[in-house]
């Protein structure tokens, strides 16, 4: 059996029912295989695959907090410290009532690829906890990150895991926990990213993910002989990833038609209205059908479905597993040429490999969202220099983070053969990188 098989049934037999995890290992062991066959007895003599697929650590813990009745609530808190191969890990905090082991490895797996592309020198983590701050306060909010940070501040810091937001996990939450960490270590030190910008966060951390998606979408439309000024653009979620992709999608000269969250889309033949959907999302907190009271010309629909809408550009930026193989066909047939992931996994396997047999451009969301990381580790930079960059500073070092991303991503895709696949040239060029640093280290 081939070394790339026997490592995915060992992470199936070993990580039992984990699911997501399985997938994300699939997926990254199927497009290196190229790269681990021609090297496959000197990385079998030292298990390689199997360091590479187990976490350096899990820390899990319990979360006592209390809530407005004067009830104690009890959840589950997690950190995965997966890779520390190339520099402390990274990698953002997940609060949302689907979160378990299984997510966050599969989450910490990926971005340890993620993070080696950016090209600085950050491992791979993620954490989280199955807490829903939807319809809570803000001080349930605060008791809960408080309690968070008693646990996991014995195991974070500048030099060793620098965790960020992610879903559930925005600006507010941040000053929380890095309040109580600061309170805990008396240490004032970028320990975590996404900070406020009159504590310690860099200008651009909260646009990037979504700029830099578009960037790198750019950036492949351009390489292909394509444009996005003038293109209709469908995009899922309305967090903050689908904000931003939005702006500058807009900014570049692209329309916007379509926005979701969990419980419906809107479509507006108009092009989004931004300021509006701003104002629902972030400031009130709101559903995105309230996006109708205020654009009548505008329709909501509920439940799944955004991809039916024709496009000539696709984003998911909600969720992993939003876009299946029937939407995947849906796309296509309806004149789709390009899709790129804000989110993480937001393509089933199915899709993606349905995009690419049939000459979708796709950008993984390892490289289409690494925007995100990039720019929190020029946070860290910031930080530790103790020094300011302006909003065009940081906005410029992003937008050549995400062409040099692409250049790589394409470089590798080339050097193996399969020119055009950014999904394996994402892959190898992250995996080259974290598997150097790994052997020069010795067996750790
Ligand atoms: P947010 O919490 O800000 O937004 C998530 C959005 O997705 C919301 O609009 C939410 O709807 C919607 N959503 C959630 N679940 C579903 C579902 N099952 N079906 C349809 N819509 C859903 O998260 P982010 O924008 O920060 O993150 C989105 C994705 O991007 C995640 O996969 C995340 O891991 C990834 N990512 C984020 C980065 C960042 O910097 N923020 C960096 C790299 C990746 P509702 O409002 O109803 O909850």
């Amino acid at each position: 059996m081939s070394y790339v098989d026997e490592i995915y049934e060992r992470v199936v037999r070993e990580n039992r029912g984990e699911v997501e995890f399985h997938q994300a290992v699939k997926e990254v062991l199927e497009s290196l295989r190229l790269v681990i066959e021609s090297k496959e007895d000197e990385y079998r003599k030292i298990a390689l695959l199997e360091r590479l697929t187990e976490p350096e650590r899990i820390i899990s813990f319990r979360v006592p907090w209390i809530d407005d009745n004067g009830q104690v609530q009890i959840n589950k808190g997690y950190r995965v410290q997966f890779n520390s191969a190339i520099g402390p890990y990274k990698g953002g905090l997940r609060f949302h009532p689907s979160v378990n082991e299984s997510i966050l490895k599969f989450l910490g797996f990926e971005q340890i690829f993620k993070n080696s592309l950016t090209g600085h020198p950050i491992g791979g983590g993620k954490g989280g906890s199955n807490f829903d701050p939807k319809c809570k306060s803000d001080r349930e909010i605060m008791a809960f990150c408080q309690s968070f940070m008693t646990e996991l501040y014995k195991y974070t810091g500048a030099a060793q895991d620098v965790p960020a937001g992610d879903i559930g996990v925005g600006a507010r939450e941040i000053g929380f926990l890095f309040g109580q960490y600061k309170r805990l270590t008396s240490q004032y030190e970028g320990m975590i990213t996404g900070k406020g910008l009159k504590f310690g966060g860099s200008l651009v951390r909260t646009e990037s993910t979504g700029y830099g998606v578009v960037y790198i979408l750019e950036e492949m439309l351009k390489k292909n002989g394509k444009e996005l000024v003038g293109k209709k653009v469908v995009i899922s979620g309305s967090g903050n990833v689908a904000i931003y992709a939005t702006e500058k999608a807009q900014q570049l000269g692209a329309k916007v038609i379509a926005l979701s969250d969990s419980q419906g889309y809107i479509y507006d033949q108009n092009g989004i209205n931004l300021e509006i959907v701003k104002q629902i999302k972030e400031v009130r907190r709101g559903t995105i059908e309230e996006y109708i009271e205020a654009v009548p010309s505008a329709k909501y629909t509920a439940g799944k479905g955004i991809w039916s809408i024709p496009c000539h550009i696709a984003l998911p930026c909600a969720t992993q597993n939003e876009l299946d193989l029937e939407d995947a066909k849906m796309l296509r047939g309806n004149g789709c040429i390009a899709v790129a992931e804000g989110a993480n996994m937001p393509c089933t396997m199915k899709a993606t490999n349905y995009f690419q047999e049939s000459d979708v451009l796709f950008m993984p969301g390892k490289a289409a969202n690494a925007g995100g990381v990039a720019t929190s580790a020029l946070e860290m930079s910031q930080n530790s220099m103790h020094l300011y960059w302006t909003f065009a500073e940081v906005e410029e070092k992003l937008r050549r983070i995400m062409v040099n991303i692409f250049a790589k991503a394409e470089d590798a895709a080339k050097r193996y053969g399969v020119p055009g696949n950014y999904v394996v040239g994402a892959n190898i060029a992250g995996f080259e990188k974290v598997v150097d640093a790994m052997i020069a280290q010795g067996i750790v």
